[in-house]
Parts: C-alpha cells; structure tokens; sequence
C-alpha cells in the first residue's frame, strides 16, 4: 500500500490479506510507513509491519514473498523508503489499482480501474470473481466497507457508482455493522484536533474567489502546538470546498523532510494534471496530492502563481 495508508490502502489489503489467509496462504501485510491511530480497530491491522520502523523485519517478509500484491498506489515512488527494495524484488508483482497513468513497468500483472470507487471495491470485485464470495466474512466486510467510505466521502464523490451500493447492500446482508465503522472511523479524535481545525480554518485559510481557489498552509508549529499525529490532518482539505463557487482546495503541511500537497476539487476542475505539473504529484481527477522539496512560503507562492495560470479552468 501506499505511504501514510488511508482507510481504502489499509482496509483493501487487509480484506485481501484476510481472504487469502484462509485460501491456505501465507500471507504478510506490510505498510511503508506507519497509520493513523483512527485505523486500528481494523482487523489484522496489528500484524501489520511498518516498515519505516521494522526494515529489516519488513525485508526478511519481502525476500521470502513470492508474489507482492501491490494495492492503492500506481508508482513506486508512492511506498516511500521501500520503493527501492520493491523494485529489486523479483518476485511476481500484482497491481490493483484505481489511480490515474500507472507506472505499467513496475508491475508484472494487475488491473488499473480509474472509474472504480475505491482499490476496496475492487478487491470485492476480485474476491467475488475468484469465486471466494463465502469467504467474505463481517471482518472483511469491515475492511471493504471503511475503503469505501474513505474514498467516496461517504458515497458522495462521482465514483459512487451503482455497483457500490450493491456492493454495500451485499455486505450488510454478510454482517456488515456499518454505524461502527463510521463511529470508528469518525467519532475516534482527541480534543486537540478538533481544536487544531478550528485554528486552521481561522487563520491559515485563504480565498483567492477570482479563481474560485482556496488554500490551507500548515506550518510546522501548528503541529507541534497540538500535538498533531499522522492521520489528524485527513479530510481538512475538503472544507473550503463547503464555500459557494470554491472548485479547487489546496492544502500544504509543512513536515520535515518535505511539504506535503493535497488537492481537491469539484466538476470538471483536474487535480490529477494540477498535482502532476506543479507538485510532483497525481492522484484522481478530483482528488490529488504532490509534494516539494522547497520551503513552505515558496510552495505556497507555486500555488498562487498555478491558480493564476489556469484561471480560464477554473473560472
Ligand atoms: P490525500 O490528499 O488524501 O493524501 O491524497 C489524495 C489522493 O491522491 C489519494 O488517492 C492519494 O493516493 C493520491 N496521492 C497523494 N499524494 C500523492 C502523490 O504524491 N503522488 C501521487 N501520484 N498520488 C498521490
Ligand atoms: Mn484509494
């Protein structure tokens, strides 16, 4: 999965782990980095290896696999410190995946489905189709659900195709308790974040309404201030997108060895190109990221300078 794994990365590899688990394969799920703590309820997410924290465990577990399912990210660039590893792996490698342009070269096998909802969906699709619906238990069920309303925003976005609600409604049928997975998910912070949301919305945001453009720059003493962990900062991004006529969100994080992009938009406004051209990044077309190795005010000037050059797309 990738890097700093959202609800779809974890929950789709776990939903996978699980099931080939009881094929009668032995299977090792491993992270490249660590997750947010709003995901630890997941079931199996405890044998996880996070390899930024674990490499030579994680290195014994990869040396020793023999096919690597790649799930949630197209570039190897996406694992972070285990990119390098990945690719002198010569094992059999398996994407499955929903992001735009995959690096095709790095992987041996896979499907790359950007219309699909989530990589959760199409794990269901995978595990449907392989003919292993009865191995679909309330556990995976949870896993799949949670990728779901991770990377639909709650069945909002575009993507929320027909197939998903019949998925969900399958799941249900399978002992899904989906208000626990919100409430898991959702109603888990600690007061300091809702704290830092407040302060983020009143003084790091700012409206630039000729280009129906917004932006959220994080710096590091915010985080620090409070006590800001991995996984507290997901979904900010979408909240100036609440403000009539804003298509496009950028939000920027200053942490240490980069600043880190999100960017969101509605309609026809692509944030996978936006993220490409400007950020070293890509992602889905309504849904990107990126990343800089320059300072914080000099990103947030690229931006500003970004919005300006495609103002005929966003007016
Ligand atoms: P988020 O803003 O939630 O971190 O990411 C939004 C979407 O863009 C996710 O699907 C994520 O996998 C993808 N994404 C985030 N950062 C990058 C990046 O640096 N490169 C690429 N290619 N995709 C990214
Ligand atoms: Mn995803």
């Amino acid at each position: 999965m990738h890097q700093k794994p959202d609800p779809d990365a974890l929950g789709a590899s776990l939903a996978l782990a699980n099931v080939l688990t009881r094929m009668g394969h032995s299977v090792q799920v491993v992270s490249p980095t660590n997750w947010p703590d709003f995901l630890k309820w997941m079931p199996g997410a405890k044998k996880v290896i996070d390899y930024e924290s674990a490499r030579e465990k994680g290195n014994a577990a990869l040396d020793e696999a023999e096919w690597l399912f790649c799930l949630d990210f197209n570039a190897l660039y996406r694992t972070k410190h285990m990119a390098d590893k990945l690719k002198a792996l010569s094992c059999i490698k398996i994407l499955i995946d929903h992001h735009e342009q995959p690096e095709s070269e790095s992987f041996d096998y896979g499907i790359s489905l950007t219309s699909k909802s989530s990589t959760a969906e199409m794990v269901y699709d995978f595990i449907k189709e392989s003919g292993n619906d009865a191995l679909i238990s309330a556990d995976v069920a949870a896993c799949l659900y949670a990728g779901v309303i991770g990377d639909t925003g709650s069945f909002r976005f575009p993507a929320t195709s027909p197939d998903v609600h019949e998925m969900v409604a399958d799941l249900k049928r399978k002992g899904l308790n989906h208000s626990i997975v919100h409430e898991n998910l959702y109603d888990n912070f600690l007061e300091d974040r809702l704290r830092f949301i407040g302060h983020v919305l009143l003084n790091r945001m700012e409206i630039f309404y000729e280009y129906n453009s917004a932006l959220i720059a994080i710096p590091k003493e915010d985080l620090l201030k409070f006590n800001i962990k991995t996984g507290d900062t997901e979904g900010i991004v979408n909240y100036p997108l609440s403000i009539q006529g804003i298509k496009l969100a950028g939000l920027v994080i200053d942490r240490d060895e980069e600043r880190k992009w999100s960017f969101r938009s509605k309609g026809n406004v692509d944030v996978n190109s936006f993220a490409r051209k400007y950020f070293n990044g890509g992602g889905h077309f309504n849904a990107s990221g990126g990343r800089s190795a320059d300072s914080l005010r000099t990103t947030v000037q690229l931006f500003k300078k970004a919005i300006k050059e495609n103002a005929s797309q966003l007016q």
